[in-house]
């Protein structure tokens, strides 16, 4: 069969690497890995190579994506990472082995649920640390909800104490922070009278820590997605070297389907574009503009995408084109040529979610 665009080819040998790499590198400091999986929204050939390169944990933040792990026949156990709907507690208990909370009523829920199920369901108890999405701001309600699920609940089991951060507030993951939920989690451990089994001190950007080998002792798991699916942000951002992490898992190709020199500023009375806003156009003269079938239904923001052509720009896009400037491009592009794209975690996200966009497996 002819090969359909736009096109995102995931290369799997590559992919299970970076699993490896980072389970390796983290286990080397005492930190096991969930291998979240929602950056690449739950498909099931990425959900496998996460459970072979061997993650302690397949996680996500939606259940239907686990569900279709479970399906696959990966038999790892499943951890929920965003706070649980209260509506969704049965399915929680019946899909996952562990979920991160914030709310006792949703606790409570989890626990008669598990009851009915005749399950033990674990939690991870989620303490805000300035990021301030997710997770008890006042630590003291957090330690008298720790001290009521292990007294009260009996198909609850109380496993650790985390957090997250560089989500909202983008706040960075220091040795100071990570040493603060340390505290917080001894606190608890005092009050319970016994060691938690889980500290679990963020995301990709706690990675950073993992590198400079600076991780308090105490923190002993990490949820880990864009930092093993692009393996960008650290490099990108914060410099870190991440020469043995590969970088083209995930690479987005396009057809050509239209080739012409065109001015660069609209021609008549500019009113609104196709989603309402008014773009400001900068007037370069006659350039030579290649059109491309995908848009924004596809990959969200055209501003986002990263092409690998040489001298290839992106102008804009509507929901099924992209404009591309080809004036200074090393090649001399024709109708039905191909483009390909490095793309972001963003980007990623729109990809997999969109019907239009056919997978491939390199
Ligand atoms: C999305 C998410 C992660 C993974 O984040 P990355 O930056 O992709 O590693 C970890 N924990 C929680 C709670 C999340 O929502």
């Amino acid at each position: 069969m002819k090969e359909r665009y736009p096109r995102l080819e995931i290369n799997l040998a590559h992919l299970k690497h970076n699993v490896a790499e980072v389970v390796e590198r983290c286990g080397s400091c005492g930190i096991q890995v969930a291998g979240v999986i929602k950056g690449a929204t739950g498909n099931i050939q990425v959900a496998k190579q996460f459970d072979e390169g061997g993650a302690a944990f397949i996680a996500s933040s939606r259940l239907e994506q686990i569900e279709d792990a479970i399906n696959a026949g990966i038999t790892k156990p499943m951890m929920m990472i965003r706070i649980p709907m209260l509506s969704e507690a049965s399915d929680v208990v019946r899909l996952t082995n562990i979920s991160l909370n914030s709310e006792v009523e949703v606790i409570k829920a989890l626990n008669q649920e598990a009851a009915r199920q005749g399950k033990l369901h674990k939690v991870i108890l989620m303490a805000d640390m300035g990021d301030l999405r997710e997770g008890y701001w006042d630590k003291e309600e957090l330690a008298d909800i720790a001290e009521y699920i292990e007294n009260k609940m009996i198909n609850i089991q109380l496993v650790g104490i985390g957090t997250n951060v560089g989500c909202y507030g983008s706040i960075l993951p220091t040795v100071e922070k990570l040493e603060e939920l340390v505290q917080i989690a001894e606190h608890i451990e005092e009050r319970l009278g016994r060691e938690l089994e889980y500290i679990s001190g963020g995301a990709t950007s706690s990675l950073l820590r993992v590198w400079d080998g600076n991780v308090p002792k105490r923190i002993n798991l990490l949820r880990v997605g864009e930092g093993i699916l692009l393996a960008r942000d650290m490099d990108v951002f914060y410099h870190y070297d991440v020469s043995r992490l590969y970088q083209d898992c995930f690479r987005l190709k396009a057809e050509v389907i239209e080739v012409k020199d065109k001015p660069s500023h609209p021609v008549g009375t500019v009113g609104v574009d196709a989603f309402g806003h008014r773009p400001v156009y900068e007037d370069r003269g006659i350039r030579r503009r290649v059109l491309l079938a995908m848009g924004k239904v596809d990959y969200g923001d055209p501003m986002e995408l990263l092409p690998l052509e040489t001298g290839a720009e992106v102008l804009g896009a509507s929901s099924d084109h992209t404009i591309m400037d080809v004036q200074q491009a090393a090649r001399d592009y024709q109708v039905g040529d191909i483009m390909e794209f490095d793309i972001n975690y963003a980007t990623l996200i729109h990809l997999t979610n969109s019907r239009n966009v056919h997978i491939a497996y390199v």
